[in-house]
């Protein structure tokens, strides 16, 4: 069941309904890291007050539970958590969003810290293999404002240039059984290029919500390291590792997020090198082969 519902306010239900939780999702932005809804049950023949309230920000998704999934304490048992990664993961490498972005972080270092084009590249790189994120190195050794650099590089990226709605994308995730999975998204970008991209790919509307790299945040937290995967376990509401289960296109992110307990595919796209050694117990050409890898969150097995 699906309501439109005002920040700040109650969900209204009327009996034989019963909520026994709430996600809420938004198609202006994903609500981290949990809604502020109060559920209210209404007794038979009462009518809910809906005058006088705000105007409508977030629709709820309601979902009434079986009582196999609710725990010894009433709480609703832990739903498996679909994690995606966002950057060479829900588009392909052919965009070449990666290669724009590197220019204009190379441009970053370049003017921010008075280098050679050359120089500029190289300890872009180094930072890169180091950290994880360019930035991270920026932030650490320099001191650079990480917001300041977030809207000269992923803020000023054309991706409306390159990205476009991806119909086999939405038909892959709208296949996901959400009874039986949350979905949800797992960047180390920051909140403002995450929501536009799934936003141009036509699927903002299909992810419950957002973990990523808060820049404005010192120091910073990103994949790989735990303390990240732990923010997306509280954030998604997941408790144990094995109820996590990831895509991803970076071997390190991959590789440790199989270190931590969690259940992973790696994503190298077709025509790209496999890696020799697997990063992780599975490997992906592309995100369609989700539907086998992991067969018991889809609806159906058909393409
Ligand atoms: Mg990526």
């Amino acid at each position: 069941m699906n309501l439109r519902l005002w920040a700040n306010s109650r969900a209204y239900l009327l009996p034989p309904k019963r909520a026994i939780s709430v996600r809420a999702f938004s198609s202006l932005g994903f609500i981290n890291p949990r809604p502020r809804y109060q559920v209210v049950s209404l007794p038979p023949g009462t009518t809910p007050p809906v005058s006088g309230l705000p105007r409508i920000t977030h629709k709820i998704r309601f979902y009434t539970m079986s009582s196999d999934k609710v725990q010894p304490n009433g709480m609703p048992a832990s739903k498996p958590v679909l994690f995606f990664d966002i950057d060479n993961c829900l588009y392909p490498r052919s965009t070449r969003v990666q290669e724009l972005m590197a220019k204009l972080i190379d441009e970053y270092f370049e003017k921010h810290l008075s280098l050679s084009q050359e120089d500029a590249n190289k300890l872009h790189n180094e930072y890169y293999r180091n950290y994880g994120l360019a930035l991270e190195g920026l932030v650490r050794h320099h001191r650079i404002d990480s917001l300041e650099y977030n809207s000269k590089v992923d803020d000023a990226l054309p991706l409306e240039d390159v990205l476009n709605p991806n119909p086999e994308l939405r038909q892959l995730l709208e296949d996901i059984d959400r009874n039986k999975v949350t979905v949800w998204l797992f960047t180390n970008a920051y909140v403002n290029h995450g929501r536009r991209v799934v936003r141009l790919l036509g699927v903002d509307d299909l992810f419950e919500g957002l973990t990523y790299c808060d820049y404005a945040q010192y120091p910073l937290v990103c994949k790989p390291s735990k303390e990240m995967y732990l923010k997306a376990m509280r954030e998604a509401g997941v408790e144990r590792p094995e109820d996590c289960f990831f895509v991803d296109d970076s071997y390190l992110n991959c590789q440790k997020a199989q270190e931590y307990g969690w259940t992973v595919a790696h994503l190298v796209e077709e025509g790209f090198p496999l890696p020799k050694t697997p990063s992780c117990k599975y490997q992906i050409r592309h995100l369609r082969e989700l539907r086998d890898t992991f067969p018991q969150f889809f609806k159906s097995t058909q393409s």
